[in-house]
This record gives C-alpha cells, structure tokens and sequence, in this order.
C-alpha cells in the first residue's frame, strides 16, 4: 500500500517524499480512508505509532481541496487539542511539513510563554490550529479565538488529558465548537470515563485500533536496583560514568528533584539539562534541542514534561524514582526503544517504593531482573527480590537480547515490520 493507492492529494504525497515516508504505517492505513470519507474516528493507538500523520494528512487533504473551491479570507476551520506543550509544537511541526505544498496556514498555541506572538499568528489568519486546553480557552474568553468554523476536531491523547485534570475544559470546548463537524478521538488507553467522553465528542465513529508491534515491555531490556534514596544519587552518577550510552533520559517525580540532579551531576563533571513545567517554554526547547541534537547526553525529566519528547536514537532511559501509577512506567520505558529499536531502561526503588514496583510487575506481566552487583546496593531489600527474580551481573546494553519474556499463556501480539519509522528532525 501506497500513499498514492490511498488516494491522497499530489502536494501531500510530494511532501511525504520529502519526509522519507515510503509507505503509510499500520494505523494510517486504516485510518485514512476512513477520514477521507468524512466520518468520525475512535483511534486506540500510542505516540509512536505515526498517529499524528494519520489524522493530519487526510484534514490536509480536504482543507487543500475546499481551498481550491474557496479562497475566502483564512479561518480556523481545523482545531487539535494536545495535553502539552511539546506535543502540540510536534504536531505543529507535522502539518507544516505535510502541508507544506498545500499553501494552508497553521499556528501553536500553549501556555507558559507571553501570548503576544500566538495572537498576532492568529490575527494573520491561519487554517489550523493545534493548541494546548488553558491557553486555548484563554485566548476565547480574550475573543482572540472564535470556534465557528471549525470542520475537523482532533482531540489527541484523551486519556493523558484527563490524568492532567484538563476534563472540565474539554467539556467547555465541545460546548463551542459546531455541531456538523468531523471528529477524530485518540486515546492510548479506554478506561470508562474516556469512553464516557468520546460518547460527547464522536457521532458514529469508525474504530481503529492499533497496538505497538511488541508491548514496551517486551522491546525494552529492564533492570532494577535495589538502592536507600541518599545513596541514589551516588549510583545516578556511578552508572552515568560507567555505562556506555548516546543519549540518556532519567526521570523523577518532581521538578524540584529533577533540579537537583542537575546539580548533583554537575558537580561530578556530568552536564545534563532539566525540563520541567516550572521552567520556561524558551528553556525547556533549548534543553530538548540540545539533547535532540547531542550536545546534552543527560536530560532529566519529570513525567509530563517529557510527554512530547520523541528522540528516536535514546538509549537509555533511568527511573531514578518509581512511578506510583504503573502505566507511567510503561509510558516512561518507552521513551527508549521507540519504533522497534531496542533499548534499556535502568530502575532505581528503594523500601518505600517497593508496592509501586508490585504494581509495575503485575502489570507488565513480567519480574524485572535485579542487578545485585553495584557499589550502592540496600542491604535490607535483597531478601524480598531474592525469592522473586533471577539477579544479574550487569546492567543490559542496547542490541542484548531481550531480557523480558512472556508468559508462556500470554498470546504474542508481535507482527512482522513492514515500514521503518523516520526520525522526527
Ligand atoms: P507519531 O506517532 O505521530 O508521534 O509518529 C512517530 C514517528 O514516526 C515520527 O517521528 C514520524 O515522523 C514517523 N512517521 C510517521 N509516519 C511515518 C511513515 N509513514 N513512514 C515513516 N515514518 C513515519
């Protein structure tokens, strides 16, 4: 299957080129001809999976043809609401270049950063918009924005939306947009209350769902240290020094935390950026461009600011603190080995963390192997692991083979690769 066989428009099939995007990947596939035929979207797919084109291509598509029709002054006529920032520059960054022969405007908008340049954008007229909740409700209530003429309607990464609180904005924003409309829903996960809230959103939608070609757990090599909080600083910065890695993302609970580490690493020799939501919009794109670019090999990083990060050459990712919502683990774990490509992922858990670590195992469905050889180790813990895991000498390394496994009742959902995944410049 083609681009072309999917009958998309000449100056996007071009721009898709350009991309290196040889083929439609497996959500894209199913969901375009469903959006190119007009009709509502559920998608139950992950970042990763080339969502973003699957929903941006078929709204250019259209956008470009009414365009020709109507050459009308410019109105926000495609809306896509994204739970963070990074996210929404992402996908900014995606229409502009699958559109970028189709001659439509789009602009971000998102807090965090003065709203000057974000209303003069929109002053200038612009076709679609990708905006983050609360600036986006801000900016209507200021009269910058109108909803009138949306057609398309994206609501990205529901579920995530809803974790971050951002429920009761979504309900004021259905309420402003118009009822004949075309509606995509996407969500990585369908607990009840995200079924609830598609039921506001979607007419009678088409459902695609796509899982990843493995589960994180199996394509990512885990392993865990037993380690007292103070001494987890010492073995961050031991593993930094010893371990061979390009990029190296580690993630903590807090942003006052993440700060920390910083400075810890920096008085070691070790120099890493932080992104979090206390740090400006400028820094937080300075730290991820540098650590996109290579110039930082360490970023360290609280959960919701690394929602958007897509480095598709990670190669390890450190828990430095467990996640007391398992799914975040997942989540985390899967920074590293994106696209198929193996990858590490190192934790840290101390006593206090351990029911945490319960809850990972049981979902993942697997035991993380434990290294017991490390300088820091937590005499008080071992005990407990020792009935539950096979230890190990040393850490994985990207390109081992694979240390988590399923069991053996557990149906495979491992398909063959078929298209490559490029990486996000
Ligand atoms: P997403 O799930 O939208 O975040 O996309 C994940 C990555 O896949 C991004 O870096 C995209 O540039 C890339 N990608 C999306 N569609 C394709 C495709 N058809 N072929 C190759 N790479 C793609």
């Amino acid at each position: 299957m083609t681009f072309k066989e999917l009958g998309i428009i000449e100056p996007i099939q071009k721009a898709l080129e350009a991309q290196g995007y040889e083929q439609p990947t497996p959500i894209q596939e199913q969901s375009i001809p469903i959006l190119l035929d007009r009709k509502d979207l559920l998608g139950i797919a992950q970042t990763g999976t080339g969502k973003t084109a699957a929903f941006a291509i078929p709204i250019l598509h259209h956008m470009y043809l009414d365009r020709q029709k109507n050459h009308g002054p410019r109105k926000i006529r495609a809306l896509i609401v994204t739970p963070t920032r990074e996210l929404a520059i992402q996908i900014g960054d995606s229409f502009t270049d699958y559109g970028k022969y189709t001659g439509l405007k789009n602009t971000v908008i998102f807090g965090g950063v003065k709203q000057g340049a974000q209303t003069s954008a929109l002053h200038g007229g612009i076709d679609i918009l990708v905006a983050t909740p609360g600036r986006l409700l801000d900016l209507m209530n200021q009269g910058f924005i109108k909803l009138k003429d949306v057609e398309y309607f994206v609501l990205d990464e529901a579920d995530r939306m809803l974790d971050m609180g951002f429920v009761n904005d979504i309900k004021k924003l259905i309420a402003n947009l118009p009822s004949k409309r075309q509606s995509l829903f996407f969500s990585a996960t369908m607990p009840q209350d995200i079924v609830n809230l598609s039921h506001k959103i979607l007419g009678n939608p088409e459902k695609v769902v796509v899982k990843p070609e493995q589960t994180t757990a199996e394509r990512v090599g885990q392993s865990l240290y037993y380690v007292s909080k103070k001494d987890k600083p010492k073995l961050l910065t031991h593993l930094l020094k010893t371990e061979v890695y390009d990029s190296v993302l580690v993630f903590t609970r807090t942003k006052h935390g993440a700060d920390k580490i910083v400075k810890i690493l920096s008085k070691s020799g070790i120099s890493a950026g932080a992104i979090h939501g206390n740090k400006s919009q400028n820094a937080r794109q300075k730290a991820l461009g540098d650590f996109k670019s290579g110039v930082l090999k360490v970023l360290i990083a609280t959960d919701i600011a690394a929602r958007g990060i897509d480095v598709s050459e990670l190669s390890m990712v450190i828990n430095y603190e467990l996640p007391n919502v398992p799914e975040t683990y997942v989540h985390r774990i899967g920074r590293t080995g994106r696209a198929s490509a193996s990858g590490v992922a190192l934790s840290f858990c101390n006593g206090e963390e351990k029911p945490y670590l319960k809850d990972i195992q049981k979902l993942i469905n697997q035991r993380i192997d434990v290294i017991e050889e490390h300088p820091f180790p937590d005499d008080g813990t071992e005990v407990f692991e020792k009935a539950s895991a096979k230890p190990q000498r040393r850490p994985p390394k990207q390109g081992d083979k694979k240390l988590g496994k399923r069991e053996p009742s557990g149906k495979s959902n491992v398909k063959k690769k078929t298209y490559t995944l490029k990486k996000r410049t």
